[in-house]
Order: structure tokens, then C-alpha cells, then sequence
């Protein structure tokens, strides 16, 4: 990095600002698409894949099981999009540590 140190700083300011926008927004775990049969002797589903697509939200949880939640349709969009914004800010905050770390190096306090 040949940057001055006023850019990282700048720099480290504009991420602190996109952070704030997506903090409340996030989500973690993973979206999980099932189709079900219904048992009724009769319907359709059971000479097809089931019924659905029916989603879950799938949150995995240290040393046990992961959880799943039921997502009704008009709610998928919304936990995808907070699904996504959970990883911009790991990658958000990624780059905040790597300008932190040259901040360090160039014995800079800020
Ligand atoms: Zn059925």
C-alpha cells in the first residue's frame, strides 16, 4: 500500500459508513429450498417432486443442531437480501482490519 495515511483513513471512514448501513440488516445461516409430500393418497405429489418449493432458514448453532425456520414466499426475498448483506459485512469488516494493520505498521494513531 503507497496510499497516504489521510486516504486509508478516508478510506476507513467510507467502510465505517457502508457498516452502519448494513449492520442492522443481517442475517446468518442459509436458505433451504424443500418440497413435501402430503401423504393424501391421490394427490398429484406423489408422482412428482412434492409440494413446494417451501423455504427454511437454516441457522447453524455451535456444538448442536442447526435451526431451521419456516420463510413464508414473500419473506424469501427479504432473508436473502439479509443472508447477502451478512456477508458484505465480513468483507466490510475484512478491509477495515486489513487498512487497521497498515494504520499499525505505519505506527500511525488513529
Ligand atoms: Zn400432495
Amino acid at each position: 500500500m503507497s496510499d497516504s495515511t489521510t486516504a486509508l483513513l478516508r478510506r476507513r471512514q467510507a467502510l465505517a459508513k457502508k457498516l452502519a448501513r448494513l449492520e442492522p440488516l443481517i442475517l446468518r445461516g442459509s436458505l433451504i429450498e424443500r418440497y413435501k409430500r402430503c401423504g393424501n393418497p391421490g394427490c398429484k405429489c406423489q408422482h412428482g417432486p412434492g409440494h413446494g418449493p417451501k423455504y427454511y432458514l437454516s441457522v447453524s448453532q455451535a456444538g448442536g443442531r442447526p435451526e431451521m425456520d419456516y420463510v413464508p414466499a414473500e419473506f424469501r426475498q427479504q432473508a436473502s437480501d439479509y443472508l447477502q448483506n451478512f456477508q458484505k459485512v465480513r468483507q466490510v469488516l475484512e478491509q477495515i482490519c486489513n487498512l487497521n494493520r497498515e494504520i499499525l505498521r505505519r505506527r500511525a494513531k488513529f
